[in-house]
């Protein structure tokens, strides 16, 4: 029997809905499958924004692919006319020797990128609203900025099926399996079984039920987003005032905030980045209790004095992360005729869902890449409790 399709791609959120409009612009023939309906609340792309840079502390190796990222992104934009990027610029704040800053600095330096080193007057002089101690300097960097999670998935979802894809909600997978001798995939749901040449897995935080032969330990981890009406009102908070931030404290704690970018009673967000609870899809507590919102809100008047005026919602959401923090994206080492994934976000994936969109689209479709994804291999990962099974045909890849 021939495959019903050239690709099936799992999930359509952030990095799904990427590789299903990259794989249908190809002209593969892709079926999509999502548990959900289109852009939800249930995973972890959702909450109106997201920090974009390209100054990033966590490794210079990731610039190349922010640069590419940059790109896809204009071009989303500009050929769905949905509003996605804004550069409103961007400060890494902290002391000189912190990660935020020595790391920031350090991809700014290694990749020649344009960035400006202020210390804490110039930081208080040129955005009022942060109020740095004396000993801490900021990276600022004019290119970073926000971008609209919603508005990306639902772009690439639009330009999916305008490219031929077909996409099934709330359809959930319950069980896959590769086909011995690299003859393709078997996806099953409670309405169909179908078969397909290649399979893109992109699971977010569902990755230890749809990955669990991976060999990797990941961590779902339960965040908070907290919304404030600032004290005297949002008109100091505006994008075309006030930077996106990641300040780290000296014990190491990082918060990140944005702009009031939802017009007048929207408030402005901010974030602790990690400090979450271990949790599941399935037990993660979606109240926000109110001790967590005095704890950011004590925690971000020490960087933003007028930030927390009045608390106005707050929304969960999960992060997938890999004990090095850093992303899996690459053929399934069990099955690698005919199974990529992307998976283990771990906090900071969404600034490069389109050009992960590409790098998965050259996976399945030619089994390499040209962007340099060295660092994402899970077999850096493997434990001696996690280690990989032989390829056998039919894998554990069932969702419990
Ligand atoms: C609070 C918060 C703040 C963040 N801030 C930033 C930031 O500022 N900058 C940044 O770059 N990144 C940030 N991130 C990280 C970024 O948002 C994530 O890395 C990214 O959204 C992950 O995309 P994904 O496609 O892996 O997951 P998701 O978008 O969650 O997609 C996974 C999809 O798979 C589906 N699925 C799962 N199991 C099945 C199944 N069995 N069958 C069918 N479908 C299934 C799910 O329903 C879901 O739609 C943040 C994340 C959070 C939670």
């Amino acid at each position: 029997m021939s495959p019903t399709h050239d690709v099936i791609v799992i999930g359509l959120g952030g990095m799904g809905s990427a590789a299903a409009h990259h794989l249908a612009a190809r002209g593969a023939r892709v079926l999509g499958l999502e548990k959900f309906g289109p852009v939800h609340r249930h995973g972890s792309s959702h909450g109106g924004s997201r920090v974009t840079r390209q100054s990033y502390f966590e490794d210079p190796a990731y610039v190349p692919l922010l640069l590419r990222a940059y790109e896809l992104y204009a071009e989303l934009e500009r050929s769905t006319g949905r509003p996605i990027a804004t550069l409103c610029g961007g400060v890494m704040l902290g002391r000189p020797e912190s990660r935020t800053v020595a790391g920031s600095l350090r991809s700014a330096r290694t990749w020649d990128l344009p960035h400006e080193m202020l210390d804490a007057r110039e930081v208080r002089r040129r955005f009022p609203t942060l109020a740095p101690a004396a000993d801490e300097i900021a990276l600022y960097e004019a290119r970073a900025g926000f971008l609209r999670p919603e508005n990306t998935v639902a772009a690439q979802l639009q330009l999916a099926t305008q490219a031929g894809a077909g996409l099934h909600f709330q359809e959930p997978v319950t069980r896959w399996e590769a086909l011995p001798g690299g003859r393709g995939v078997r996806v099953h749901t409670p309405e169909d079984t179908y078969t397909a040449g290649q399979l893109v897995i992109c699971p977010g935080a569902w990755a230890p039920a749809l990955l669990s032969d991976l060999g990797v330990a990941f961590t779902v981890e339960r965040q908070i987003m907290h919304w404030f009406e600032p004290t005297g009102g949002t008109g100091p908070y505006v994008p075309e005032r006030h930077p996106v931030y990641i300040w780290e404290d000296t014990g190491g704690v990082q918060i990140y905030g944005f702009p009031a970018i939802d017009g007048p009673g929207g408030g402005a967000k901010v974030a602790f980045f990690r400090r979450g609870t271990v949790c599941t899809p399935e037990n993660v507590d979606r109240t926000v209790h109110e001790d967590e919102v005095r704890a950011m809100a004590g925690q971000a008047a020490r960087l933003l004095p007028s930030l927390p005026g009045r608390h106005l919602t707050s929304v969960t959401c999960m992060y997938t992360n890999t004990p090095d923090e850093h992303f899996v994206l690459a053929r399934h080492p069990a099955h690698p005729d005919s199974v990529t994934v992307a998976c283990g976000f771990s906090g900071h994936g969404f600034k490069f869902v389109p050009v992960v969109g590409e790098i998965l689209a050259d996976l399945a479709l030619t089994g390499r890449t040209a962007h340099p994804v060295e660092l994402f291999a899970p077999g850096r990962l493997r434990t001696a409790a996690g280690s990989l099974a032989p390829s056998t045909p039919s894998a554990p890849g069932g969702v419990r």
